[in-house]
């Protein structure tokens, strides 16, 4: 992409409005536009972060065997009255009603409704077991958004439902989840760390949520020092195995990890003091075990191997895919902006042209970004007739891991500036290393 051509809307002012770093780069970076409370519009930059964080979460979901498909955002309040949660649900339901005077929804959530296309179309356990997902967004009218994409009304999230045929293939199904996300997060450049919670309306009593550390987190944290220095790493992992699942998730669950929600003092107390952590966490997801809560509500059974019916048991997992911009941002910036991580950023590399015009120093960029398109690398080229400072600048904004940059004087001894946005290094080398260096 060349520069010129792009729409980068940056703000050369620091956004009033925004308390935390995430929400005030994001704005800057020109990511979002704020259309009304906890209401955003995706700008290019913002979307293209947004679209990549979605492909990794689908790329893991089908790696575990999960299957994507999507469901509409407006749903009847009639599925939700099945469930007994439509009363209950509370104010973070946008309720509204059609022309016919039908009570409609925007759905925060959608257990009722993969429930009611399982319920419809899976009659016998020959079909089980099966986990639908979905990546689509949600609305809950938070009664205090805030935070940019953090805390939004209007969210986008990764929604999974598993149905099976009992409560030992259900908590197969839970493990499975909890390593399909160590991965996912891993791959956005993340720790996330899976804490003992609290269900919420969702219900059950089998749940964790993964959360990131960060002093802007809403959520106040209690762990075990040790549990930070876990990672999953590039191991191979066989998803049909219950001992493989099994084994992880107890070894990224039995040191003390727990939110405010359901921390015990006396048990936290038996940690070793100089491992004993008080910290904030942002919940970037979370995994439930629900049993038959939904299918003896809505009436979702199957046939089981002895003809007799079988009350399906169930679980739901979320990842709050938009809120995971701004956890990533919190995560991983400097004063000068955000530093994505390689996995996740918009563009893989900035091409800053020092002398736009100089008919050398055009031809390099050129020649640059032909061989990273070539190599399958998205280059951002910032050929605009501005000055070095204020392209350098923009560049640290929008935190791509790597600049080049070209100008005359560099070229007369053959060589470019490489730059790594993480360290602040440069080097300087012939093009064609510099090339080498980052495919
Ligand atoms: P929170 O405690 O932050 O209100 P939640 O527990 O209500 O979140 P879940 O129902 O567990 O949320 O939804 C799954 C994921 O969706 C959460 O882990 C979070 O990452 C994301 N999410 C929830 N609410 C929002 C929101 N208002 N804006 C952005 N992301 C959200
Ligand atoms: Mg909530
Ligand atoms: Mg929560
Ligand atoms: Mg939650």
């Amino acid at each position: 992409m060349r520069l010129s051509r792009y729409f980068l809307p940056v703000l050369k002012e620091n956004p009033s409005e925004a308390q935390i770093v995430s929400h005030r780069l994001m704005l800057r970076a020109g990511m979002i536009k704020q259309q009304s409370a906890g209401i955003y519009a995706w700008l290019p930059l913002g979307f293209k972060v947004l679209r990549k964080l979605e492909n990794i979460v689908h790329e893991e979901q089908i790696r575990a065997g999960h299957i994507p498909m999507l469901m509409p955002t407006l749903q009847s309040a009639d599925l939700w009255r099945e469930s007994g949660r439509y009363d209950g649900y509370g104010e973070e339901m946008l309720r509204m009603q059609d022309r016919h005077g039908r009570d409609m929804l925007y759905s925060p959530t959608a257990e009722e409704m993969f429930t009611d296309v399982f319920r419809a179309h899976v009659n016998s356990y020959k079909d089980l077991p099966l986990t639908l997902y979905q990546i689509q967004w949600k609305f809950r009218d938070e009664i205090r958004p805030r935070f940019g994409v953090m805390r939004g009304r209007e969210f986008y999230m990764k929604d999974g439902y598993n149905f099976d045929l009992s409560k030992e293939d259900a908590l197969h199904a839970y493990n499975r989840h909890l390593v399909s996300y160590l991965r996912t997060y891993e791959r956005m450049g993340l720790q996330a760390i899976p804490m003992r919670a609290d269900s919420g309306p969702i219900g059950g009593d089998y749940t964790h949520e993964f959360l990131v550390l960060a002093e802007t987190g809403e959520s106040e944290v209690f762990y075990d020092s040790e549990i930070t220095d876990l990672s999953f790493g590039d191991r191979e992992i066989d998803y049909d195995s219950v001992e493989q699942c099994q084994a992880v998730l107890e070894e990224f669950t039995s040191r003390y990890a727990r939110t405010d929600e359901t921390h015990d003092e006396a048990l936290f107390n038996q940690i070793p003091e100089e491992r004993r952590r008080t910290a904030r966490g942002i919940e970037v997801g979370q995994i439930f075990y629900f049993g038959t809560q939904y299918s003896d509500a809505m009436n979702a059974a199957v046939q089981g191997p002895d003809g007799k019916p079988v009350q399906i048991h169930m679980g739901s997992h979320g990842i709050g895919v938009s809120r995971l911009l701004g956890a990533i941002i919190e995560a991983s910036h400097d004063e000068n902006g955000i530093i994505w991580p390689e996995g996740v950023t918009p563009f893989h590399v900035g091409i800053v042209n020092l002398k736009q015009g100089d008919e050398e120093a055009d031809a390099a960029c050129e020649a640059l970004y032909d061989s990273f398109t070539a190599a399958g690398l998205e280059p951002l080229y910032d050929d605009r007739k501005e000055r070095a400072g204020g392209k350098f600048a923009t560049m640290d904004l929008i935190g791509l891991p790597w600049r080049i940059t070209v100008g005359p004087r560099g070229l007369k001894n053959g060589v470019v500036e490489l730059t790594s946005r993480r360290t602040g290094e440069s080097e300087e080398l012939p093009p064609e290393q510099a090339v080498e260096k980052i495919i």
